[in-house]
């Protein structure tokens, strides 16, 4: 069904987010049935940093569009180079992760070479003819299903986490320059400073176990029951909202709409009611184990286990139970 798709590599500080190896490992899967290929684009301004982080991805061609213009992102210049690669390379989709970055980017780039826009996109019907893009919205509370009219190529963002897939695959790609030639009059912004709001910030979307805790924990002198089970796991801890809100853990803790999205392996909902504001940040979890007194909890949904009964005693037990398993 596609014969062609283009990733755009996101990076930052010679690193690659991992929506970006999620994306090509996606670009790989749709490309599969009909033998197609996959070309991976690198935008920026001496690249050499980022090469190592690249050169062995999944996919069979790297391009590198290394201009001065294209050193900071800008709308502007991101939009000139890609339409000029897009042109050139003729794909079926672009594929790019659902960053703060490409939010800005892949409207303008849309409308810039007049074709359809599918964001924040969590599952592809590839079967189907025409093929059925899945987009999350009201807080994920529905999920739409779309299927595009307009020509190829088609501009779709992926939502981190959700199609999961091996990122630890490796390639030999054909490494490639090319040269894009972008008009400094369509840049409208002018780079000022990089703030980062991640310095000293949990970076939850790494961690492959989180403990999350909620309001049925009922003081802050339980969270030591939490920590210690986190311990035990060698897990990170996660919150939801009002735990947040009572300031008992850091704003970087808190999993939901208005917090971190994450994908750990396993995730303890502990007295989580289960909110949708709060599913929606850990629906691309692996595993959610829920423990919660009340059996009718909207959490248990959404968990492959779910314990009833007081955090407060279950959690002890099963800290112990996994110190026990683990000393051996
Ligand atoms: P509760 O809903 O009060 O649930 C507590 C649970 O603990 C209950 O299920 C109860 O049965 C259980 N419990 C009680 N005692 C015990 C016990 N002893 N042992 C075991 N279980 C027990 N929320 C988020 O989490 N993240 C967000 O990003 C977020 N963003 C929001 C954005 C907006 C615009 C709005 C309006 C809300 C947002 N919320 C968010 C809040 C959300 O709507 C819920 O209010 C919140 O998730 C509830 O948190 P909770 O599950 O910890 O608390």
């Amino acid at each position: 069904m596609f014969q062609k798709v283009l990733v755009l590599i996101d990076h930052s500080e010679g690193r690659v987010p991992q929506v970006s190896l999620e994306c090509c490992s996606l670009a790989r899967r749709l490309t599969s049935k009909t033998n197609g290929k996959v070309n991976a684009v690198v935008l920026g301004s001496s690249l050499d940093g980022i090469r190592a982080a690249v050169e062995h991805l999944p996919v069979d061609r790297i391009s590198f569009a290394d201009d001065p213009l294209l050193e900071k992102y800008t709308p502007g210049a991101y939009v000139e180079a890609l339409e000029q690669l897009i042109t050139e390379d003729g794909p079926d989709v672009v594929l790019m992760g659902h960053t703060y970055q490409n939010m800005d980017l892949s409207p303008r780039l849309a409308a810039r070479i007049r074709r359809a826009l599918v964001t924040d996109c969590v599952a592809i019907r590839e079967d189907e003819d025409p093929p059925v893009f899945v987009h999350p919205m009201f807080h994920g509370k529905l999920n739409a299903d779309i299927r595009v009219r307009s020509p190829k190529p088609w501009l779709v963002t992926i939502q981190s986490g959700a199609f999961g897939g091996r990122t630890d695959e490796r390639g030999t790609p054909e490494i490639e320059a090319r040269t894009v030639h972008i008009d400094s009059d369509a840049i409208h912004r002018e780079f000022l400073e990089e703030v980062s709001v991640t310095a000293d910030r949990v970076d939850l979307t790494k961690a492959e176990i989180i403990v999350g805790v909620g309001r049925g924990v009922r003081n802050e002198e339980n969270l030591s029951l939490i920590k210690d089970l986190a311990s035990a796991l060698g897990a990170e801890i996660g919150a939801s909202r009002p735990i947040v809100d009572n300031g008992w853990l850091e704003r970087d803790r808190q999993i939901g709409s208005s917090g971190q999205t994450v994908s750990p392996k396993l995730y303890f909902a502990i007295g989580i009611s289960g909110a949708i504001q709060h599913i929606v940040g850990i629906r691309n979890s692996g595993c959610i184990v829920a423990i919660n007194s009340d059996p009718n909890a909207p959490i248990f949904n959404v968990a492959a286990y779910g314990i009833v009964g007081d955090m407060a005693k279950v959690v002890p037990l099963l800290t112990e139970k996994i110190r026990q398993l683990k000393t051996g």
